[in-house]
């Protein structure tokens, strides 16, 4: 064998064994359980980082995305800077190791809702995707098969809608509240309603032997007149909770507390989620049991507006009414949290 041809081997070797100590993390727990990577974490204008997160449990080679917004260009990013490093893969190819997560490892997407801002990493990587399955609740599912993947807008990516299709994605519509598992994946997911301004969006409970993550798209929040699919959630996830199954909630938080209530276009305040977990922490019996609970904080709107910090801002408003010891955490790209 040609000398670099060894050479070359042995660096892809050395890669695919790379990570472990050297991979840069976060966040870690203790014993962690699951690792979160932040494919892009804002909401707005910020159109190279939009809400789009990996999620896998550790020691295993099955991953799901939670959302879309930016995919190619966050694994990409993560890639650079060694945040896939600790990804079991099989080097087969010239493919980099984004390119191999994503083909290799991620077995479904997760879509909280059809907005762009969760879906446009979707679309602009299918053409270099392998077959997945999309979970989504029905009403997501049909919109991206009739508005997006409909050979007008994009190919015909999904496995409904008009020929010529290349039924890459396979649309699994989901029921509020039943379990699904992953096809090809020890992983189970369940999804449950949000309201979203004009639309519905959803929260995806992913689960591996017992241990859960919960990841929330947009929702505002539950009204005493309007629907309460908060409250709901929190009912169904309480157990979880008490028995520190759930291991970090990611959610979002758009605009600082001084935004007023007509302009929230369906998104939630610092304030908002804050009477939401105190919410969540009666309906699981006292808030003892979310004392310690990591929240993710993502979605922060990025304008063109001058100055001022709005994620510092943000959390800033958040610590001030943690009056329940949740461990806030707000979302950065290419991050990875170890929980
Ligand atoms: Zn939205």
């Amino acid at each position: 064998m040609p000398l670099d041809h060894l050479k070359t081997l042995r660096d892809r070797l050395r890669k695919t064994r790379a990570g472990s100590a050297g991979t840069p993390v976060t966040f870690a727990d203790s014993h962690p359980v699951f690792e979160i990577v932040a494919l892009g974490v804002r909401s707005g204008v910020a159109d190279g980082n939009l809400s789009s997160y990996l999620v896998r449990p550790l020691g295993t080679n099955e991953a799901v995305i939670c959302d879309a917004g930016t995919l190619g260009h966050g694994l990409k990013r993560a890639e650079a800077r060694g945040i896939l490093d600790d990804i079991p893969i099989m080097p087969d190819s010239a493919l980099g190791r984004a390119g191999h997560v994503l083909k290799q490892t991620v077995r479904a997407y997760l879509i909280s809702h059809a907005h762009l801002d969760h879906v446009a990493g979707l679309v602009l990587s299918s053409p270099e995707d392998t077959p997945k399955p999309i979970h989504a609740l029905p009403q997501t599912n049909a919109i991206l098969a009739e508005h997006l993947f409909n050979g007008r807008v994009w190919g015909v990516m999904g496995d409904k809608g008009p020929e010529p299709r290349t039924g890459r994605y396979t649309y699994r519509d989901m029921k509020p509240g039943q379990s699904q598992t992953i096809g090809n994946s020890r992983l189970d997911v369940t999804a449950w309603p949000l309201t979203h301004a004009s639309t519905t969006s959803t929260a995806f409970l992913i689960q591996h032997h017992g241990q859960a993550i919960l990841y929330l798209g947009d929702t505002q929040a539950d009204r005493p007149d309007g629907p309460q699919n908060l409250h709901e959630l929190w009912k169904a996830v309480a157990p979880l909770v008490r028995e520190k199954k759930l291991h970090a909630i990611i959610m979002g938080v758009t605009y600082p507390d001084g935004q007023p209530e007509e302009a929230l276009c369906g998104q939630l305040r610092p304030k908002d989620l804050l009477a939401s977990l105190r919410d969540l922490g009666h309906v699981c019996g006292g808030r003892h049991h979310i004392r310690g609970l990591r929240v993710l904080v993502s979605h922060v709107k990025e304008t063109f507006h001058e100055g001022g910090h709005p994620v510092q801002h943000i959390y800033r408003e958040l610590q001030d009414g943690n009056d329940i010891g949740i461990h806030f955490m707000m979302a950065e790209q290419s991050a990875r949290y170890l929980v």
